[in-house]
């Protein structure tokens, strides 16, 4: 991989794996990344602003958009799709590094154009006990939701070997560094674009 070249890093995780607040870490040290904001069907969360943290959008203007092609990937998760488009992300990737929160199947997607400079990792828990903790203590999804959210942690570790590395999030700030050392070791910045 080039080193001068600007990068795309996948970020998948099962939901409560920590994935939201260290691609805001990442974002905040190297400000050349952008946050890939997807589109998605599902309901906004009470804290979620449209455009920010997705562009929620109805069934009916998801499906219009996959006859269109407009999406590099999409994937059904949990009854809704969520998807990223292929305009922005070529744009985006002119200026600047991306981060993508994706699932595996997106990543799957994904991998199939050769000339995206991708990097992706696998974020999980140390174990499905931990994973339920988080969810409820984070409090944004009734039992069900919960429940359901943990069975998809079993699928997921069907395709771990999609992934270029796989992190256990122990600690934060351990697994921060793990993933700066990763981005670094495809990409140099200047100091400027350190922020520290
Ligand atoms: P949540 O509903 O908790 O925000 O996200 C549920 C799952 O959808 C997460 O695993 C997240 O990574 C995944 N996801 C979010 N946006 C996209 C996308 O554009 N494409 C794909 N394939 N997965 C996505």
């Amino acid at each position: 991989m080039s080193h001068d070249k600007n990068i795309m890093v996948i970020l998948s995780s099962p939901s409560g794996a920590g994935k939201t607040t260290l691609t805001k870490k990442i974002q905040q040290k190297y400000p050349s990344f952008k946050i890939s904001v997807s589109h998605t069907t599902r309901s906004p969360r009470s804290n979620e602003v449209d455009g920010v943290d997705y562009h929620f959008i109805s069934k009916k203007e998801f499906e219009q958009m996959i006859e269109q092609k407009k999406f590099y990937e999409f994937a059904k998760i949990f009854d809704n799709y969520y998807g990223t488009l292929k305009e922005s992300v070529d744009e985006t990737i002119l200026q600047n590094d991306i981060l993508f929160d994706i699932d595996w199947q997106g990543t799957k997607q994904l991998s199939q154009f050769k000339n995206l400079n991708l990097i992706k990792i696998y974020l999980t828990t140390n174990n499905k006990i931990e994973l339920k903790k988080r969810l409820i203590k984070r409090n944004q999804n009734t039992l069900k939701e919960v429940e359901r959210r943990l069975n998809s942690f079993d699928e997921d570790i069907k395709h771990w070997n999609d992934y270029d590395y796989i992190i256990i999030n122990k600690n934060l700030d351990v697994c921060f560094k793990q993933i700066e050392t990763i981005i670094l070791s495809n990409k140099t910045f200047n100091p400027s674009q350190i922020i520290q």
